[in-house]
Parts: structure tokens; sequence; C-alpha cells
């Protein structure tokens, strides 16, 4: 392969470089046909596990397996990313988070979520803010939280986002049941995001627009979307794409669990509930809701790419949740993929 494409940010978005391997020569796209688009490595700030391996369960070493397989994947960075559960069962899963390239911190999802949007969080641990001192205290104060998830509305909660956005912790408002007032009160007291925007959120209406009409219009602000194709229809995602594009940024997450990478039909037992893995998702044994997601962003970035353009695919993917967590060093990983379906050809690490 001696011609390959980049796809780099430019004074107005992204351009598209020629980059020749043999001679090194950058020049632009307009000549010639390009074999395939070289995008940073996928930057993932809500994953909770794959391939069988469930993070508030796992042991160090199989954490450090689920990053070798990543790496192989084209992930550059990823945010293991708690449930809901007790202080003791969250500090025992961050105590097993390894030293290693992928990581790049962890995003504490719960347990200070409405108990009105659970999703398969467990509802027996679905907590308030605290209030003054408490067991959470060492977990806020972790230098490697990066991300958290809560409902805004709860009593307390505005407290809570003061607290961690002054030491620039993404605070991000998910499993809500928030008017737009309420979003809006959060937003003035820091939170920035939305976990997997129209999920487990009070539902847009037009005359109380809720947590889903605020991620759409707050500004400035960023919305993640689960882009499985089952979470969030593609016209939703549309809605959602365009209206962001106006002043703000959409991040694809891949909200995956165990599930990813195991045979449709296999049960599993996920946070203390029963979960049977289907074709790309996995789903509460009893009753049939989604419980969580059966793809990596790997899986995103080509549904991303068939439906709105690699472009969109790659300021979702990549760039978007790279400012987000605020990385400024070039990519360590670059993967090629093709340009029209998004399927990963390559990938390669840059020392
Ligand atoms: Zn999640």
């Amino acid at each position: 392969m001696s011609q390959i494409v980049a796809l780099t940010p430019g004074e107005d978005g992204l351009d598209l470089v020629r980059f020749d391997t043999a001679t090194g020569e950058m020049n632009d796209i307009k000549k010639g046909e390009p074999q395939g688009v070289l995008v940073p490595g996928w930057i993932d700030i809500h994953f909770h596990g794959a391939f069988g391996i469930d993070f508030m369960t796992a042991t160090m070493p199989e954490m450090k397996e689920l990053c070798n397989t990543l790496a192989q994947d084209g992930y550059e960075r990823f945010l293991p990313t708690t449930v809901t559960a007790s202080a003791s069962d969250v500090k025992r899963a961050i105590s097993n988070l390894p030293e290693h390239r992928l990581i790049g911190g962890f995003h504490l999802e719960g347990p200070f979520i409405s108990p009105e949007f659970p999703g398969a969080q467990p509802k027996e641990f679905i907590l308030n803010p605290p209030e003054g001192d408490s067991e959470w205290d060492e977990i806020f104060n972790d230098k490697r939280l990066k991300v958290i998830t809560l409902a805004p509305e709860l009593p307390g909660a505005v407290e809570l986002i003061k607290r961690l956005s002054k030491r620039k912790v993404i605070c991000s408002m998910g499993h809500t049941n928030a008017t737009y007032a309420e979003a809006l009160a959060g937003h003035d007291a820091g939170l920035l995001h939305s976990t997997h925007t129209f999920n487990a959120m009070r539902p847009f209406h037009h005359r109380e627009p809720g947590a889903v009409g605020a991620a759409m219009t707050l500004t400035p602000f960023r919305a993640e979307l689960i882009y499985d194709r089952v979470h969030v229809s593609p016209e939703a995602a549309l809605v959602l794409i365009q209206t962001r594009l106006v002043d703000g940024d959409v991040i694809a997450v891949s909200d995956s669990t165990m599930a990813s990478g195991l045979e449709p039909g296999t049960k599993l037992k996920m946070w203390n509930l029963d979960c049977v893995v289907g074709d790309g998702e996995v789903r509460l044994a009893d009753g049939g809701s989604l419980a969580g997601s059966a793809v990596t962003l790997r899986n995103v970035f080509a549904n991303l790419t068939q439906d709105f353009g690699v472009e969109v695919a790659a300021n979702l993917c990549c760039y978007t949740p790279r400012e987000a967590l605020g990385i400024t060093d070039h990519p360590e990983v670059w993967n090629l993929v093709s340009e029209e379906t998004g399927e990963l050809i390559e990938t390669y690490l840059v020392d």
C-alpha cells in the first residue's frame, strides 16, 4: 500500500490529505482514488466491558487482557465505566485499573441517578448525592475520575456538579427525569455532557423539552450517542447530529458490556441481572429491555460511516471525544478504514 488518505483537522472542519507512504509526500485529495482513509484511534468515554470481561468484577490481569484486545480493535483510549453499585464495589473495581496506555481514567455511571430511568442499572443501589463527608469522597477525589453520569434534578446534584466540575471532571446528565429547567440549572453549575442521549432520560415533548431538548440546545455542551442502530434509530441520530452541528458536538460511545464479542444466545449474569446476548445487543432475560450494548466503537464507527459518511464518523468517534478529554497530543493510533463501509482495514501504533 503506497497511498493512503489522512483525515486531519483543517481550518474549517476536516481536510482529506493524500499521504504517500513510499515518499512521505502529502498533497490534497483531488487527484486519484484513495485506497482508504486514515483516522485517529477510537476514544470511547463510556465502556463497561467486552469479550466476557466486566469492569465491575474484572481482575487487573483481565483488564490488561481487555486493553490488549481493544488495541487490536483500533482503540486508542477508553474510560472503563462503573455501574450503580455500593461505594465499596466501585472502589474495588477502580483498584483493579491497570496502568495501561489505553486507559484514560474512569467514568462513574450512577449511583446518583433517577429511580424513574434506571435502564439496566441495579435499582437497589440508587442514591441521592451525599451531603457533607461520605464514603464516596475517595472516589470523587480520585484523579482518574474523568466523567460522572448523574441526574441533575436530584437533591444535592447541583452541589456535586459544582464540586466536580471545578476540578475538571466532566459532569454528564444521564438516567435522568430532568425537565429542561432542571437540566439548565445543572448546566449553570458546570454540567457539560449528556450520557447516551435519548436513552434513559425524559423524552422530548413540545411543551416540556426535558433532558433530551436540553441535550440538543445547551451550549457549550457535548451529547453522547450510542450508535449500534438498536438504542437510537438512524433518524433520531440524524436529528441530534444536525441539531448539534450548529454550536456543539456529538460523541459516539459504545456503552459496550461484557456481551460484546460473545455469540448470540449466550446467557450471562451481568450486574446481578440475568441477560441474553442478541445480535449486536444484550437484553434482560426477564422482560427483554436493553441492558447496554454488545458493540465496540469499531462497529459504531462502521455504522456511522454507512449512515452519515466517514467525516461524521471520524468526528464522533475520534476527534470530539479527544477534545472532550483534553487530549492535545498527536494520536498514537491511526486506523485505516474503508471510506464506504467504515470497516477497519488495519490499525497502526505510532511510537
Ligand atoms: Zn453505561
